[in-house]
């Protein structure tokens, strides 16, 4: 019988107030239930909430470096569960073993990062323009953070956004993705294990509709962190921008890697390989265009179909697979349904193009990679987010015409240039409209302790990961202490002695 989970509230697993639950099935074999969860509503959240707000009051003043001391033991304990954690992951959403260890090795990273910033969080000093007179700004907590999280990096996101809030003294409302609601659920007993008081981080399961609008619209929820699609995203900042709430928002993206005609087209090959079909094109980073310098585009093209070729498609458990399944029956609808809007707009399928079935494909939600050529810029497979493992390949005859098809879509998460010319890299660098540019690298492979974010529709302007992080999860206070013993009237009494 599958096992049963539960919400995490004030420091006790409970059910739904409803009693009601929901299935979480593996995408590689949709019979197998791995578990039911609580399918929770706003009295949840309402409870949850309540107990963040008490607990934060005590939170607040703990002081940041033990409340990263906790972080660093989290830390810990993901280490010594790394490979169990990632075994869950795959059941739970189907991308390889290989990637998922790279997931949890990113919460880990995350939580050292964010235990040492417990030592930091560092204010600023700066002189007064008034004799005798001390100013500085410091960083505050700012109360309760509601966290809404996707199922692509189940353990990944949810510690960018759940440890900068922590460490910085804010008490947390965790809902994740109704596609890995296990992966959140060991997270959150392992901030429970390392120590975490009651109340400090509460988690509620259940769907968007019901659990993440109560969480965006409760009055006693202070800031909102989203990471998701971005119709939802501008939802979440329309609702939340009644009350003011702070939100971040990190959304989609319809990156592309643009190989010049001087590149090492072998290195350029791994890289498309990897960023394309990687977590089965399923990341808000993976590689959905390539473009192509025509002096190259026709042997490139070949290598590429050549290596797509030896790609093996199944179950993300099993040693040998570099593709795994879509994470639900849907997204592999929305993959079919972009390839017949591509063939219908006049772009061709090079390679795959339909979903597979039989055999050990039967019971999961798999699709060959799939490869569109003579696509141009103005198509909705050229502009629109696909998330499944279609790349579409268009062809250019100039860096400046790579870099304007590159920005021709409502996104900028990620973009990468191939060449061995420094003025190509540095045009890249400087005219491509995205957060993140790699040279000579795929689209994906952020680092924990870098800036991660987009430009465009793909966010609203902050940064996740990095030092820059802990600028949303904290508030400045300025702080002026005057010891002249009289009053001295900024503006106005600036003589000096
Ligand atoms: P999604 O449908 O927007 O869902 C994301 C989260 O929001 C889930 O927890 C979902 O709950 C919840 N949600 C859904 N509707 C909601 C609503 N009306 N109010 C509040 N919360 C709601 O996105 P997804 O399909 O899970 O993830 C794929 C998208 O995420 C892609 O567009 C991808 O590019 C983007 N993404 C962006 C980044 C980045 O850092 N920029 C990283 C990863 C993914 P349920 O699961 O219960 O529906």
């Amino acid at each position: 019988m599958a096992k049963t989970f539960q919400n995490f509230i004030n420091g006790t697993w409970v059910n739904a107030k409803s009693g009601k639950t929901f299935e979480n099935r593996n995408p590689a074999n949709w019979a197998e239930v791995l578990g039911t969860f609580p399918s929770s509503s706003k009295d949840d959240v309402d409870e949850a909430v309540k107990a963040a707000r008490a607990a934060f009051e005590r939170w607040r003043l703990v002081p940041a470096p033990h409340r990263g001391d906790i972080l660093r033991k989290v830390g810990d304990l993901m280490t010594a569960r790394k490979d169990e954690i990632a075994r869950r992951m795959t059941r739970e959403m189907g991308k390889v073993l290989l990637e998922t260890r790279g997931d949890v090795q990113e919460g880990i990273d995350t939580a050292y990062y964010a235990a040492t910033e417990g030592r930091r969080l560092f204010g600023h000093t700066v002189p007064s323009e008034l004799p005798n007179k001390f100013n500085m700004a410091m960083r505050m907590p700012i109360g309760v953070a509601g966290i809404i999280t996707p199922w692509n990096f189940p353990m990944a996101i949810p510690t960018w956004k759940i440890f900068p809030a922590l460490v910085c003294g804010n008490t947390v409302v965790f809902k994740p993705a109704s596609d890995t609601p296990e992966t959140a659920t060991i997270l959150v007993e392992i901030l429970a294990e390392a120590g975490i008081p009651e109340g400090v981080i509460n988690l509620v399961h259940g769907g968007g509709g019901a659990v993440g609008m109560a969480i965006v619209e409760h009055p006693d929820i202070d800031l909102v962190s989203f990471t998701g699609s971005t119709s939802v995203g501008k939802k979440i900042a329309e609702l939340a921008g009644k009350s003011l709430k702070r939100v971040s928002l990190e959304l989609g993206g319809k990156n592309a890697q643009i190989v010049m005609e001087d590149a090492n087209l072998d290195l350029a090959l791994d890289g498309v390989l990897w960023g394309a079909f990687g977590t089965t094109g399923q990341r808000c980073t993976a590689t959905s265009r390539l473009i192509l310098h025509e002096n190259i585009y026709d042997k490139f093209l070949s290598m590429l179909v050549a290596g797509v070729k030896k790609l093996r498609v199944g179950d993300g458990l099993k040693e040998g697979t570099h593709v795994g399944p879509l994470v639900n029956e849907g997204q592999r609808e929305v993959v079919e349904e972009y390839v017949k809007i591509g063939t219908d707009e006049g772009a061709t399928v090079l390679h795959g193009g339909k979903r597979l079935s039989g055999g050990e494909h039967e019971k999961g939600w798999f699709h060959e990679p799939t490869i569109l050529v003579n696509v141009t810029p103005d198509m909705r497979v050229a502009r629109e987010e696909i998330f499944g493992p279609v790349l579409s390949v268009l062809k250019v005859s100039s860096v400046e015409q790579a870099i304007e098809v590159s920005n021709n879509t409502k996104y900028g998460l990620s973009s990468s240039m191939y060449t061995q010319n420094i003025g190509y890299a540095y045009t890249a660098i400087r005219d491509i409209k995205a957060g993140i540019t790699y040279i000579n690298s795929p689209t994906i492979g952020a680092e924990a302790h870098m800036p991660f974010g987009g430009v465009k529709e793909t966010g609203n302007g902050h940064r996740e990961g990095g030092w820059t992080v802990f600028e949303f999860y904290s508030e400045w206070k300025t702080v002026y202490i005057d010891y002249s013993g009289k009053l001295q009237r900024a503006q106005i009494d600036t003589e000096g002695t």
